[in-house]
This record gives structure tokens, sequence and C-alpha cells, in this order.
């Protein structure tokens, strides 16, 4: 029997994920040798999700696995195959020293803007995630704005309403609820805990609306499965209900709300039996959630997928009218929820984080959907910076982007723990340390509270954390402003100073997770909204003004035609965008690349459970493995996102198939508006 830990600190997972578990890492003669749930954390309790207890006891501390060292190219890129990259080890002076004497002449050739940024959030931590771009900021380069990768849509819809998208309700008023609706999330892969405790442990009822019967939706007390992209019709047709049934919360309307006396007819004109043919949720059904949901207190949750379709922004403006209309707001146990991403909230300075004062102006930016089309043009793109990403395998035009990549004349920069798919066509490939090597901090997107990231172990071999390589970056390339001379540790202990939180980062460090504020909170508790008008704004001249219809839309994307059907590319519960791809007990339990299909899809077109079938559209092909699974409503297929290309025969996942086509709204992803078709693929 081995001997008992001699040392247990306290940390957090910075994953992209709701829940930011308490993590304990037990240490034994100055070694790591386990990380584990923390049974003190309120969310975690004791218990990592599987991805992370694989990943985090194996990979992630296995210096055969990590990057370990700088790698400079050494071949031409288009020889770059699966197999050893053609790369050789350098050290971080001669790394830092090329790298800051290839930006200098870009910046003095093409300008700074001629050196593209492409982050996201492979790690969440504030030090790792945002302050890098104090370097950014102060070179100019253009950036991939990150959000349309994924939420960007529901950002500004939000903000035509409510002025804000993130200042969500507080998880713990759950407690007052007598109705939580979730639309569009997957709790069950995306916030592992809030499936398992937040929501079954919940008083009221749990309605899901997912097109998919995920098993959150599966435990929910009423599952709602309407066609994608008919989401907005769905919101109207309960909005309908709640009119029809005097559920509307008039006195506050009456003194919040901006543009009702506009909508309401057009509500009231709605055909219930039509919407419900248009959505495919039973009149029932949608009338049991409006009565359900109404009275409240209720909280709405609105998950990230929701919005990533092609009416994306008007999907969630619908959606976001329902507590503003039933008047479940501002009370305890109501309110809506997005993402709990307002560091303000918390007494955080993101302008002084992220250097914002460096910036000489605003910074050239490009969406994600255009990155392909960005980095294959020599005048627009010279160099690439790629940090907590890999974009290969996670953005849409996965060929174009591959052959982008593959331009000898780009020099590309890629931070990174171990070696993917993009490292793999780099020309500098730089080793990141990973969360348990430096100390940082961690605000989570759900709950309203402040963690502690703490150095548990050395990073192995010359690995180094993304600030620390961008400081010396900055350094050698004459930026002499103090942000790159503060040292991590004087940046954690100035953020928290000024926060005025009375707690030191070691204070932290021995608690793990504080809530800010410690007692629950009501959203909007003082009634006032951030827009124009002060009032939540249903009918938006902000809208108007950018193109947009003035108010919420009741419309339904057209169903696919021609033998298509919409493809939806969900997260995988082993999975967290692309990261743990790479781990292998994970890719054991992952198996075969599939395709689910509504098995009388399945049947129409001959495939049968295990048969491989192609998948086509205009954009790309992918072979697949067939599961039939009755989970899924016709005319939708469902492969996972996430997978590694490297690890797949055909070199490709789902995102082959992504054309890039944009949201109604900030130039965001469109992805679960992919259409397909499938059919056996030749033998
Ligand atoms: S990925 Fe999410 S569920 Fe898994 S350990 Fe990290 S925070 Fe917890």
């Amino acid at each position: 029997m081995s001997r008992p830990a001699d040392e247990v600190l306290i940390t957090t997972c910075p994953r992209d994920c709701y829940d930011s578990c308490g993590m304990r890492v037990l240490k034994r003669d100055g070694a790591v040798v386990a990380v584990r749930g923390d049974p003190q954390h309120p969310v975690s309790r004791g218990t990592l999700c599987g991805k992370c207890s694989t990943a985090y006891n194996r990979e992630w501390r296995d210096p055969a696995r990590r990057l370990t060292q700088p790698l400079r190219r050494v071949a031409p890129k288009a020889a770059a195959s699966g197999a050893m990259p053609p790369f050789e080890p350098v050290s971080w002076e001669q790394a830092i020293g090329d790298i800051a004497a290839r930006l200098d002449a870009i910046v003095s050739t093409h300008g700074p803007q001629a050196i593209l940024n492409a982050h996201y959030t492979g790690t969440i931590s504030l030090l790792a995630g945002i302050a890098p771009m104090r370097f950014f900021n102060r070179l100019g380069a253009t950036e991939v704005t990150p959000d349309t990768i994924c939420n960007m849509a529901g950002h500004v819809a939000l903000r035509y309403l409510y002025g804000t998208s993130l200042d969500g309700f507080d998880p713990r008023t759950a407690a007052h609820a007598a109705c939580i609706l979730v639309w569009g999330a997957n709790p069950h892969a995306s916030a592992p805990h809030a499936h398992e405790h937040w929501l079954p442990e919940a008083p009221g009822k749990v309605i899901v609306v997912d097109p998919v019967r995920t098993p959150t939706a599966a435990q929910a007390d009423l599952h709602l499965q309407p066609f994608p992209g008919s989401d907005a019709a769905l919101a109207f047709a309960l909005l309908h209900v709640m009119q029809r049934d005097g559920l509307i919360d008039e006195a506050f309307v009456a003194a919040h709300v901006k543009g009702w006396e506009e909508l309401a007819p057009r509500v009231a004109a709605l055909d219930l039996a039509a919407l419900g043919a248009a959505t495919g949720v039973p009149r029932a059904s949608i009338e049991r959630a409006a009565h359900w949901y109404a009275p409240g207190p209720s909280l709405l949750w609105l998950g990230q997928g929701l919005q990533r379709q092609i009416s994306g922004g008007n999907v969630m403006r619908a959606c976001a009218m329902l507590p503003a209309l039933s008047g479940n707001l501002c009370k305890p146990g109501a309110g809506l929820l997005y993402l709990n991403g307002n560091l303000a909230q918390r007494h955080l300075d993101e302008a002084y984080l992220s250097g914002a004062r460096l910036a000489s102006a605003p910074l050239p930016a490009v969406s994600h959907m255009d990155f392909a089309n960005v980095l294959e043009d020599p005048r627009r793109a010279r160099a690439l910076f790629v940090w907590n990403m890999n974009p290969l395998a996670s953005c849409p035009q996965q060929a174009r982007l591959r052959r982008a990549l593959e331009r000898e004349d780009l020099f590309t920069v890629a931070l990174e723990l171990f070696p993917t798919d993009t490292t793999e066509l780099a020309d500098y490939v730089l080793p990141a340390a990973s969360f348990l090597e430096f100390d940082d901090l961690i605000a989570p997107y759900f709950n309203l509270a402040l963690s502690a990231q703490v150095r548990a172990m050395a990073p192995l071999g010359a690995a180094l954390p993304n600030l620390e390589i961008f400081r010396r970056l900055g350094r050698a390339m004459g930026f002499a402003e103090r942000e790159f001379l503060e040292s991590d540790r004087e940046i954690l202990d100035r953020l928290l100073e000024r926060s005025g939180l009375d707690e030191t980062f070691d204070s932290l460090k021995q608690k793990g997770t504080i809530f800010v504020p410690p007692e629950p909170c009501v959203q909007f508790a003082d009634r006032s909204f951030a827009t124009p008008s002060g009032r939540i704004e249903i009918a938006s001249d902000a809208a108007q003004a950018d193109g947009q219809p003035r108010l919420p839309q009741c419309r339904s994307d057209p169903r696919p035609a021609g033998g298509r059907l919409r493809l939806l590319s969900p997260a995988d519960a082993w999975l967290l965008n692309t990261s743990f791809g790479n781990v292998g007990k994970i890719k054991t339990r992952l198996g075969t690349a599939s395709i689910a299909l509504n098995p009388a899809d399945g049947a129409e077109r001959g495939l049968h459970e295990g048969e491989t079938a192609r998948i086509v559209n205009a954009c790309g092909s992918l072979d697949l493995k067939v599961t039939m699974w009755d989970g899924l409503p016709r005319g939708v297929a469902l492969v996972h996102k996430g997978r590694w290309l490297g690890s797949e025969p055909g070199h490709a996942n789902v995102n082959v198939l992504n054309p890039g086509v944009k949201s109604d709204m900030g130039e965001s992803t469109a992805v679960h508006s992919v259409e397909v078709t499938v059919a056996r693929a030749a033998s």
C-alpha cells in the first residue's frame, strides 16, 4: 500500500467549463502524486469529471507527452505529417530573440496589423487567459475576435435587451426558484456538476429545451424538443400562451420594459397550432411549460449552443424576453443567465489586467468566420500567434485553414502544452506551463466565485507560464512599460488589493474559493438596466441602427430540403472543446468517430448501425460510423466536436463540414446550422 500524501494543496480547474471545480493536489516527498476533487468545494464535492481526473493524473504531468522545450521548424511545412514534426530544440534566448526580430521586421514592412492574434479559452485563468493581451495591445496586432467562434451573437442580442450579457443570475438562488428553464445548454457535457447536483437538488420544476435528448433533458420534469432553428418560434409560442392566460406581469412591464405595446398585438395574433407544427413541440407541452415558467419565481439559463445558428441573435432576443414579460427578474429565485463573465462584478480590474491603456487605437479585428480567408492572404497576414486554442481542430473551413497554415511565408508561433494539429504547422512551438505549475486566479462564469489556482509543481522541462513568455517577448521587442516589468505575483497582489475584497493571494490560497458577494444575491436588484432607455429594451433603436429588426422576430429557419439533414456538433462529455483529444484513455473511450441519426432517417438512406456513412456538403466530406438514436428529431444528425485531426483516419473532424457562415449578429458562428447529405460510403 502506498504511503499517504504528506502535503495537500487546494487549487482550481481552469478549463472552459461552467463548474470551475475545486481540486486537491496530493504530494509526497515534494512530488505530485494525485489530483482529485476537493470534498469541501461546493461544486466538485470531491469528484472531478471523468476527463479531468483522467488527464490530470496522466498526460498533464507526463514529460514524455508534454512539450518541454522551445522548438524551431527546420523543414518545409508541406512535409508535415502525423509523425514527428520537423523541429529542432532551441533555447528560450534563441527563440525569443528570433521571434522578436521577425515581428520587428513585419511591423516595419507591413505594419502590426499584419500580425494575427488567435486565442480563446484553453485556460480561463486570468493571468494565462487575459493578461497576455498586454503584449498584443502594445503591439497593435489584429485580433481574431475570440467570441466569434463561440458565443458572440448571444452577447450582442442580450446587450440590446438588457445592456449586458455578462451579469447573470446567482445560481445559489435556485433554492427560491419554482422553475428552472434550461434552454440550449448541455449541462451533462458542459457543466457536469450542475447536471449532477445543482439541477436535481433545485426544489422547482426543471424544463429543458433542446433538440437533443441529452442526459440533462432526460432527467428533466419536462423536455421540449424543438427542431433546430425554431427556438424563436417556440419562445413566441410560450409568450402567446402567457399573454392568452393572463401570465404577463403587466406592472413589471409597465415599469421596466420598453416595446411590449409594439409587440403585444403580434403575439396575440399568433396561431399556436402553427407554431407547434413549426417547432415540432406538442401544443400541450408548450402550454405546460408556459404555465410552469411564468408564475415563477423562475430562472432561465440560456446556453451558448442555442445561439450558434444562422438566426442565433434573433433566437436569443426572443428567448430573453421571457423573464422580462413574466416579471421573472429582480427577486430571489428569478433571473436569466448567459455567462457570469463581468470581472467588475467580482471587483477585478480587467483593463489593468489586459493592459488596455497600451493600445494606441482600437485593435483591428477579424471574425473567426473569416480567419481562413484572411490567413491565406499574404497582404493581410504575415505572422500568426496562437495561444490557448487549437484552431485547426476547432475553426470552420478546416481544409482551407490547413492550406493557409501551410504557407511557408506565414510566420506562425504557437504556445501549447502538447503537440497538436496546429503546432505541427508552426514555425516556433513554445512550451506552456500547465495550471498545476503556476499561481493564478479564476473567476468562474457560472457561480459568482473567485478561486485560486495554485502552483503545485515546477513547470515540466523548460515550459513557462503564458504570461512569462509574452513578458520576455515584449522586453525583447523593447516594450518598456510597467506591464512588462510586473511579476505574476505583483499582478495578483495588485488585482486583489484593488478589489477591496480583503484577501491576499496567500489568504485565498488557503480558502481555495470564496463567493463574491458572500451571500446569494438578486440579479438586477436595483432594477436598473444599462440600456439607452434604462429599461429592458424589447424594442431596440440600437438594434435598428445596426441593421437589425427593431423587435425580435417570430420566425424559424427553413427546414433542410433536398434530402439534407441539419448537423449539430455539440460537446462530448469526454472532451472540452479540443482539450483532452490527445489523452490515451479518453481516445479509447471515445472509440471511432460516429454520426448519430434518427432511425427513420437512417432507414430512409438504407443505412444500418455500425456501417460507414459519407457525410458531404459544399465545404467538405467526412466518413463516419453510423449510430441510430431516437433521441434526435427526424432531419437532424449529430457529430460530437473536439477530436484531433491527427488521430482520425481522414485527418479531419466535423469542422471540415463547417463553411463558416455567420449568424445574424456579431459575425459569430452558425455551426449548428450546417446542412449535410448522408449516404453509405463506397466500400
Ligand atoms: S472540466 Fe469542468 S467538470 Fe471537469 S474538473 Fe474541470 S471544472 Fe470540473
